[in-house]
């Protein structure tokens, strides 16, 4: 298998500069918006304590969806993986966009944890006495997976987020209505929210893909952040349902576990090799970058490392 090296990452960088122009920036947040479609960056860190970035490595964006993944290993390490997946959230993909409802008449549980009604069910089940609490258990934790202490909450994305929030009110309400969440509703929306707003790097989501990609153990530390079985169950849900209806594709192309978010990240992990962060902000029909997924597939040919 060949290795990665930073001429390669720069080359995956160029092929992807030609796929900005074919997506746009997230249209029903306003904050989104009016970010620039034309940014581009990927970051590699590798277990053995490489660490490799091109472009817009260290520009700032909202996390978006990626957040769900930092989400549910909380509510892992809250609750277990018994009480979560047999309670609150399923396993499986629904082909649905993200943010869709239909599902949630049928069948009360949101199918899993990475579209936004399973997602605002995970921060239902993160221990805390009030919403503030939660999100600050939840940005601690962050912080410690992105290996970084500037982490921090987009003001400016919050309030556009809150202001056009109405359809995932209507997911949590409708949970709330089914007896699916139990606490206070208007609070695990506001952590929704908030965890979605969150300033991260693409170097921030590379190391939250590394300690994923390392079983659990961040390796720059030595630090055990989750169980071996929780990153194992994550990495599992991200190849199956972390491209939203976009999954089977990606898996096809690309070959491996990851997370987008329409912020325009991708966290993806390579088990036992690397952690991968890219930001291009130009999305697809479905939300995933268009230029972070063209950046994805050249990796994973270069390096031979489609899992199947
Ligand atoms: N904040 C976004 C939303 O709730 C997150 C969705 C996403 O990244 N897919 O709509």
């Amino acid at each position: 298998m060949p290795e990665i090296t930073q001429t390669m990452l720069e080359d995956a960088l160029a092929y992807g500069r030609a796929f900005t122009s074919q997506g746009k920036t997230a249209q029903y947040i306003p904050y989104l918006r009016q970010v620039d479609r034309d940014l581009l960056g990927v970051s590699v860190q590798t277990v053995d304590g490489r660490r490799f970035s091109a472009g817009d490595s260290k520009t700032p964006f909202t996390v978006q969806s990626i957040a769900k993944v930092v989400a549910l290993a909380l509510a892992l390490q809250d609750r277990g993986e018994k009480n979560l997946f047999s309670g609150r959230v399923g396993l499986e993909p629904t082909g649905d966009p993200f943010n869709s409802i239909i599902r949630l008449e049928v069948d009360r549980k949101p199918y899993n944890p990475f579209i936004n009604a399973g997602a605002i069910a995970v921060v239902g089940a993160i221990k805390g006495r009030s919403g503030s609490e939660k999100f600050e258990r939840l940005l601690r934790y962050f912080k410690k997976l992105c290996g970084s202490e500037t982490v921090s909450l987009c003001g400016e994305a919050y309030l556009s987020e809150r202001e056009t929030g109405d359809k995932n009110r209507a997911l949590a309400y409708h949970l709330k209505a089914t007896k699916m969440l139990e606490g206070d509703v208007g609070e695990d929306l506001d952590v929704y929210f908030r965890m979605c707003s969150l300033y991260v790097t693409a170097e921030d989501i590379a190391h939250l893909a590394l300690v994923l990609a390392n079983r659990g153990l961040d390796p720059a530390t030595g630090e055990r952040l989750m169980a071996a079985e929780h990153a194992r169950i994550i990495r599992t849900l991200m190849l199956t349902c972390g491209m939203y209806d976009g999954s089977g594709e990606f898996a096809v192309k690309v070959g491996y576990p990851a997370k987008s978010g329409v912020g325009g990240g991708i966290a993806a992990t390579l088990v036992d090799r690397m952690g991968i962060g890219v930001f291009g902000p130009a999305l697809d029909v479905r939300g995933n970058s268009v230029a972070g997924i063209a950046i994805l597939e050249y990796l994973s040919k270069a390096m031979d490392v489609r899992l199947f």
